[in-house]
């Protein structure tokens, strides 16, 4: 069985005015489709992988065939980071994270503003192209770090609860060069019941 796009949960004009439409539609159609079918496209010369779970073959990267390899970090990363990042948002969110998580990002950070800071302060870090994530290690304690490209927290050994895309076709048509003006609009959008249940879940 071929790895599928898991569907979005709100209309591609859902976001705005923080995402216009066009950008999401793009994102999700073009950007994330074309992901999927390269990993798939490379999997077929070694379809046992069909039964192996993304997050398995991410992990376990260096089991992958040497010949697609470069391929499915690649292909494989961008659905994986995706699928997690249209999860991370939602529409009419309240901007403030609930339940355990709220309460170990205050432990954590000292409060919610600093938090913030440090997490938009690894997206605007990141040299060219990736995202900033919040994640937690395996001392369950949260961590704010970004990836480049398509790399993922998974091959940190990371747990990924909440992630934004860095890179320009994710707000481009609407903020052009001013990335700080989309990370710090996008707080509204963040979905902190799906970061709860992940952090829940890795807990
Ligand atoms: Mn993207």
């Amino acid at each position: 069985m071929a790895f599928e796009l898991p569907a979005l949960r709100y209309s591609f004009d859902a976001l705005e005015p923080i995402i216009d439409a066009a950008t999401v539609e793009i994102h999700y159609t073009k950007h994330h489709a074309t992901y999927l079918k390269n990993l798939n496209t490379a999997l077929e010369k070694y379809p046992e992988f069909f039964e192996w779970s993304l997050e398995k073959i991410l992990c376990n990267i260096d089991q992958i065939p040497e010949d697609i390899r470069t391929a499915v970090r690649n292909n494989g990363g961008g659905v994986y980071n995706h699928n997690i990042y249209w999860a991370s948002m939602a529409p009419g969110q309240s901007g403030k994270p609930v339940g355990k998580l709220a309460e170990k990002i205050e432990d954590t950070f000292g409060n919610f503003m600093n938090f913030r800071t440090e997490f938009e302060k690894a997206g605007l870090g990141r040299f060219g192209s990736g995202y900033a994530w919040l994640s937690t290690n395996h001392e369950k304690q949260l961590i704010v770090h970004s990836t480049a490209n398509q790399d993922t927290p998974l091959q940190e050994h990371l747990v990924p609860l909440l992630v934004v895309d860095v890179w320009e076709h994710a707000y481009y048509l609407k903020y052009q060069n001013r990335r700080a003006e989309y990370l710090s609009n996008w707080w509204t959008l963040v979905n902190w019941e799906e970061s709860e249940k992940r952090y829940l879940a890795a807990r």
